[in-house]
């Protein structure tokens, strides 16, 4: 019997292939193309328009980073903003911090929600039903534009700039996202995979750098984003928590009493370092 393959479609002269070893979900959602599939390296990969979003087998490198990096850094984060995110790996991680007492969760896509509860159920291992939890089914950018509550973090956890997520690249989301945090605030988001799409940050430092006083990137080296370190995008009025020392860290991450597979102090402050190529492309800006 000959094993089908996936390719993902994210580079049209470069990608990687999976073994469908089974398809548990295909579907066209009112949104996206949506396909969630057994994988035998990676255990179940969920894919939206072509593109990998996450599988199980290394979803808790990139969750992690993406929640702990900011909210370790901002100390004392009681209120979260969750944009995308809809296989609620982020919302699983945000909520282990104790001192998190409210999360709102803006997903456009009601069907990534579902089938992912059902197929990727470790992802959100519950989240969805924390009582911290408030999930709105909206566009993240009107959201944003509209919303009237402030938060201490904003973790946008989009798909790529194509498709849906496409406004969660630009500067209308941005200054949306500026209007929303509370004083001292941190915005994080996911900025591709620099070696590949340079370009990506090239356009967050034009658009998010001008509403902030520091704005930057860090990075996690996930397997199955491919081709390189995955940049992540930074920014926050207050310079100084970028900067922050391992020690802080080190007693902020002991007190929240938080187990984690990938993140580490050391690596935190670590992931600020960026590449030569990418400093000196951010330079010539
Ligand atoms: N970790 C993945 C990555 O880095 O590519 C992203 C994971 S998550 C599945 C991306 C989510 O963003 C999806 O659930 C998708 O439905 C959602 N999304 C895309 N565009 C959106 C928008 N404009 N507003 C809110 N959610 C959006």
């Amino acid at each position: 019997m000959t094993t089908t393959t996936y390719l993902e479609k994210l580079y049209s002269g470069y990608g990687q292939t999976f073994t469908l070893d089974e398809v548990l979900f295909e579907h066209r959602t009112d949104h996206q193309e949506l396909i969630i599939f057994r994988n035998r390296e990676f255990g179940t990969v969920m894919a939206l328009d072509g593109i990998i979003q996450t599988t199980e087998r290394d979803e808790f490198i990139y969750h992690e980073m993406m929640t702990h990096v900011p909210i370790l850094a901002h100390g004392k984060a009681k209120r979260v903003l969750i944009i995308g995110g809809g296989d609620g790996g982020i919302l699983r991680e945000v909520l282990r911090h104790e001192s998190v007492e409210h999360v709102t969760q803006v997903e456009i896509d009601q069907a990534v929600i579902d089938m992912c509860k059902q197929y990727l159920p470790n992802h959100s291992a519950g989240a969805f039903d924390d009582p911290r939890a408030n999930i709105v089914i909206a566009d993240g950018v009107e959201f944003v534009s509209e919303c009237t509550e402030t938060f201490d973090v904003i973790i946008s956890d989009c798909t790529d700039p194509v498709g849906p997520g496409e406004v969660l690249f630009s500067s209308r989301f941005y200054e949306g996202c500026k209007r929303c945090l509370n004083e001292g605030g941190v915005f994080v988001a996911q900025n591709g995979v620099v070696f590949m799409q340079p370009d990506e940050i090239l356009t967050t430092r034009r658009r998010l750098g001008p509403y902030f006083a520091d704005q930057s990137f860090y990075a996690a080296a996930v397997p199955t984003y491919v081709g390189g370190v995955m940049t992540l995008a930074w920014a926050s009025d207050n310079v100084e928590l970028r900067q922050l020392d391992v020690a802080t860290i080190s007693e902020r991450f002991e007190r929240s009493g938080i187990d984690t597979r990938y993140y580490n102090p050391a690596l935190h402050v670590a992931s600020f370092a960026l590449p030569q190529y990418v400093v000196k492309a951010l330079d010539a800006l």
